[in-house]
């Protein structure tokens, strides 16, 4: 389907234990691709490899979206770096600009963390079915009610005013951004939206720590992602390639 005709099918509900978790149940249970749940309080939210999401109630956007793509696993790296983009992008078409992002998968807006996004795959040579979870903190002493537009979702945003509605209007924008780069995605895979990506990474041309279960394994700058979203560091000119799931970023 191309992005204008992608259809969504969402599920709201008051309380669950991970959007993600459910979602991969129901998929399971034959859910199809374009469902979403989206719900008001998650009590045991997911983060990569075991760690926890925890949102709290009323301030904070948390869903899980199934989708399916022509694409076999091999041929789908990247897409959490690409889900990332779709985020910032609708956070910027809502007037609350200035977003960016940390690779593999953090959401920042000046150096706090806004949000994370846990891709999980399944699939063969042909296809593949991502379960992707977005958990968004909407109230972050960080974000200046001055300093951006006045907009409801960016007063939603700023704790100005009951988020919940905006945060509908938040999740719609979402979707449609998020469909956009998955019809990139499926015809070109991550090379699609690299460009786009870096330009919205914050750790671009930074000097970082490269740490594997904790110990740091190398030291050098960020130079850019390849066409398969692996981190490419420059450490004293050896251009390394970091693979995300396996490794995290530090500042040096
Ligand atoms: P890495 O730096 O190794 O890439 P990470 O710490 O960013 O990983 P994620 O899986 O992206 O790990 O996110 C989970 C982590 O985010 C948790 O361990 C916790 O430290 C932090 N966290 C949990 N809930 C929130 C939240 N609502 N807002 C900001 N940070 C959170």
């Amino acid at each position: 389907l191309g992005a204008a005709r992608a259809r969504f099918a969402i599920t709201a509900i008051d309380a669950c234990a991970s959007t993600s978790t459910l979602l991969l149940e129901r998929s399971a249970q034959g859910a199809s691709s374009g469902s979403v749940i989206v719900c008001d309080h998650q009590t045991a939210g997911r983060g990569s490899r075991g760690r926890q999401w925890s949102a709290a109630p009323d301030a904070s956007l948390t869903f899980s979206l199934l989708w399916d793509f022509d694409r076999g696993l091999a041929d789908m790296a990247g897409l959490s770096l690409g889900v990332g983009l779709a985020v910032v992008r609708a956070l910027d078409s809502c007037g609350a600009a200035g977003a960016t992002l940390k690779w593999p998968n953090d959401i920042l807006y000046r150096d706090a963390k806004l949000g994370g996004i846990l891709v999980e795959l399944s699939g063969d040579d042909e296809t593949t079915r991502a379960v992707i979870g977005i958990g968004l903190n909407l109230k972050l002493p960080e974000l200046d009610p001055v300093a951006t537009p006045m907009m409801m979702p960016v007063a939603a945003l700023a704790g100005m005013v009951t988020p919940l509605p905006d945060r509908h209007y938040l999740l719609g924008t979402l979707l449609v951004e998020l469909a956009a780069v998955f019809d990139a995605f499926s015809a070109e895979g991550f090379a699609a939206v690299r460009d786009a990506w870096q330009a919205c990474h914050a750790w671009q041309g930074r000097k970082v720590r490269v740490l594997r279960d904790g110990v740091t394994v190398l030291e050098g700058r960020c130079c850019g992602a390849d066409s398969d979203g692996a981190l490419l560091v420059d450490g004293d000119g050896r251009i390394e390639r970091c693979l995300s799931g396996d490794v995290s970023l530090r500042p040096a």
